[in-house]
């Protein structure tokens, strides 16, 4: 529904000896949850995602079939910081079963405000690198049944006529990120990277059975402090495995970083 096939698409064309790919288009994924609050999200991201996938498979009768889900919030070591999680399902209907690449990044455009004045509305804009960012408006943070939303606001003109009428009939307005991908840029990178990610971890065979998706299901903590070799809770290395023979290897660090900098060492800076 939001034009996702653009990145995803060519990503895994680039890897995987597929004859195309097409939108579906009579999937309605919003009944699955929508960013801007009025369909709410019941189930974790993953499943979610998996339930999409499955339902494109049903509407289409195709048998292969990727979804995607995002998540936006504070990044949890450090929670100041907002982030994005994207989650790709490629969804296997022949065999029924799914294969999953879960991606965090740091760069995001995210973010909500309750403003009261037309100047408020405007600065908070600006910082969401507005118009080539999309806006959400309503009158509330929390939607309420009766509260009309207004999506994919794109232009000056079009958010100072909206947000010019809430501010008059309720005395504030609530303004957010379009979050859905054809509306934030950023977040179509991020989901371009995340099936860049999926395409090579499904071509990652098993060295042991020669299965497809050795993929890495663990993080191993403990990389040493450079200054005084404690082990910190930074990655040191991956764990794969396979999903057929269960296989096991620890691989190293993709950034082939060796060390962490004593300022996230619990012994040299408690
Ligand atoms: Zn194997
Ligand atoms: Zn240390």
């Amino acid at each position: 529904m939001h034009g996702k096939e653009r990145v995803i698409g060519p990503a895994l064309m680039g890897v995987l000896p597929l004859s195309g790919f097409t939108a579906i288009p009579n999937a309605d994924t919003d009944q699955f949850g929508a960013f801007s609050g009025e369909v709410q999200r019941t189930l974790d991201p993953l499943t979610t995602c998996i339930q999409k996938a499955k339902h494109g498979s049903e509407v289409s009768g195709l048998d292969l079939v990727i979804a995607s889900e995002g998540s936006f919030g504070p990044y949890p070591p450090a929670p100041f910081i907002p982030c994005n999680e994207e989650i790709l399902v490629l969804y296997d209907a022949q065999d029924d079963t799914f294969f999953q690449h879960k991606h965090l990044s740091l760069e995001t455009v995210f973010g909500g405000e309750r403003c009261s004045s037309l100047s408020e509305v405007m600065t908070f804009a600006e910082r969401m690198k507005f118009p080539e960012h999309h806006l959400v408006l309503r009158a509330k943070e929390k939607w309420e049944p009766g509260d009309a939303v207004h999506k994919g606001i794109a232009d000056r003109e079009r958010l100072r006529a909206l947000s010019g009428t809430l501010l008059v009939d309720r005395g504030s307005c609530w303004v957010e990120t379009d979050m859905r991908a054809m509306g934030n840029l950023t977040r179509m990178r991020v989901i371009a990277e995340t099936a860049e990610r999926l395409a090579q971890e499904l071509l990652n065979s098993c060295p042991a059975c020669g299965e497809c998706w050795f993929r890495i299901t663990e993080a191993l903590p403990g990389l040493p402090c450079e200054l005084c070799g404690w082990p910190t809770q930074s990655v040191r290395a991956y764990r794969r495995s396979c999903r057929s023979c269960g296989y096991v290897s620890e691989v190293p660090r993709p950034d082939g970083k060796a060390t962490e900098e004593p300022g996230h060492c619990q012994h040299c800076n408690p």
